[in-house]
């Protein structure tokens, strides 16, 4: 059995001190949790307060991404040993923002991987197909790519804490968000190819989490398709009722 797990992707939202209350608004909510696991993702900057405000909780934390060198002349970037000791354990990597407004490709995801693996961050591997590609029924060849080249020259040992976010890019922020059929047919695809990739025992094992307008009143219909073991939340984790409701509807379905 997968444990849930559901994890609040900030973006470029909340200065220091509105962090810092969001998650200790959020920790009263989610005392009597104990089914699920919680990550909240901050921006940079407010990571360390945030764990410091995270302590004595069962919240834990994710940075929203990483670079694949620990240190050296790369301005601008930040390391998976920095993030460690910022607190993190979580990190995410390759989601559709990157990769459409920074340059993300599936090799600067594979470098990226590698690097959180050796920095002992759990990663969460952000794949999905545009609006185009899914009119166009390439939605399978697409995301059979993106995890073929995230997961390339890695074994299952090293990928033990590995987490795939499936987020159709014309979910996110749009308010529209895939029907549990169309999440859990690609889940269960992801899921297969990682057999193919893999073993049969090691794809059942990894978590996948479904990520593109999840909102309270949707929660309860994807969190409890088969192969839909959490989620990825934007919009709706900057409100810590909103994003304590989804957490709640995904310790309902235990
Ligand atoms: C995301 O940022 O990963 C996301 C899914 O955003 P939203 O929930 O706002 O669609």
């Amino acid at each position: 059995m997968r444990r849930k797990i559901i994890a609040g992707n900030w973006k470029l939202n909340k200065t220091i001190s509105e962090s810092i209350r969001l998650v200790n608004t959020l920790k009263v909510k989610i005392v009597n949790v104990s089914h699920t696991d919680m990550i909240v993702c901050p921006t940079f900057i407010s990571l360390s307060a945030v764990a410091e405000a995270l302590k004595g909780s069962n919240i834990q934390l994710g940075a929203q991404n990483l670079f694949w060198e620990e240190n050296g002349a790369f301005t601008g970037e930040i390391s998976g040993p920095m993030l460690k000791s910022a607190g993190c354990s979580h990190v995410i990597i390759g989601h559709s923002e990157r990769r459409q407004y920074f340059g993300e490709t599936d090799e600067t995801v594979n470098k990226r991987l590698k690097a959180a693996i050796s920095a002992k961050l759990s990663p969460i591997v952000c794949v999905g197909e545009t609006l185009h590609q899914r009119e166009e029924n390439q939605t399978f060849d697409v995301i059979k790519a993106q995890i073929g080249g995230a997961l390339q020259g890695f074994d299952t040992s090293e990928l033990r804490e590995l987490i795939i976010a499936y987020e159709p890019v014309w979910a996110i922020g749009t308010g529209k968000n895939a029907t549990p059929e169309q999440a859990q047919d690609v889940h269960s695809f992801i899921r297969s190819q990682l057999e193919v990739l893999f073993q049969a025992d090691f794809a059942a094992s990894v978590r996948i989490q479904y990520g593109g307008s999840v909102k309270p009143e949707n929660a309860d219909s994807l969190l409890s398709q088969p192969d839909i073991d959490g989620a990825l939340v934007g919009g709706a984790s900057l409100d810590a009722d909103g994003f304590a409701a989804i957490i709640k509807s995904s310790e309902n379905l235990i």
